[in-house]
């Protein structure tokens, strides 16, 4: 498990809770609106050896002893954290110190929720939806596994305490139609959100920027398609 950031308070991170961030180095998704390029790449994260990874462990569960009664729980994000070779023992020692676990993920390994769901180790699940399946590919950079991002869905419907489903809605990128059909996909969920692509000044592929140029979406249209079909919609 590598950890290669961490924010040590956040109020907006993980629902109703104050937490702390943890960011995991590597993903497997390519999505080029990606504000945290560097976390993509695994190798831009270089550790010098097993003794700099024990460090960083060890200086994060010192810090978490010192915030015991002052936060309430810690989010784990990416990258992609269940790519994290010891995820689930991490995740264990966070729970063992008392703190709740809110993890972020693209559900491309719905073998390493499944895990985690089941043993009752994560207590809010956040999920990117990239787009609806014709249009995965594309937003995700990848030829995305939709049949496990599918059971990760399932999943998480049928076994997290908490959850939600959400998407980065990316002008030029998604089309209006197809939120449609996600919201028919993710119909009977407990919570969707919807949030719009902000351009921070740092992404994964420039190049995006000419292809979504003067281009917008109307969220609170997008949201209507949602409503009586997901619990709970949200536009953060
Ligand atoms: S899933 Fe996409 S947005 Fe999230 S870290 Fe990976 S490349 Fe970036």
């Amino acid at each position: 498990m590598l950890i290669a950031g961490l924010q040590k308070m956040t109020l907006i991170d993980y629902p109703g809770k104050v937490a702390a961030t943890v960011f995991t180095p590597g993903c497997n998704f390519r999505c080029p609106f990606c504000h945290n390029p560097e976390l993509v790449h695994s190798s831009h994260f270089t550790v010098h050896g097993n003794e700099q990874v024990e460090k960083r462990m060890d200086e994060f569960f010192e810090f978490l002893e010192m915030r015991r009664g002052k936060l309430d729980g810690i989010c784990i994000t990416g990258g992609e954290p269940t790519l994290q070779p010891n995820l689930v023992e991490f995740i264990k020692k966070v729970k063992g110190l008392g703190f709740a676990v809110k993890l972020d993920s693209n559900g491309t390994r719905p073998g390493v929720l499944r895990k985690l769901l089941k043993s009752r180790l994560v207590d809010y699940v956040a999920m990117d939806i990239k787009a609806s399946p014709e249009n995965y590919a594309r937003v995700c950079g990848v030829e995305a596994n939709l049949e496990k991002i599918k059971k990760s869905v399932e999943l998480i419907r049928d076994l997290a305490d908490d959850y939600e489903f959400r998407t980065t809605v990316v002008s030029g990128l998604h089309s209006e139609e197809e939120f449609k059909e996600i919201a028919d996909w993710l119909s009977g969920s407990r919570r969707y959100v919807l949030q719009a692509f902000q351009d921070q000044g740092k992404i994964l592929d420039p190049k995006l920027r000419k292809e979504i140029a003067g281009k917008s979406i109307d969220l609170e249209k997008l949201k209507s398609f949602f409503v009586g079909k997901v619990r709970e919609v949200l536009i953060h």
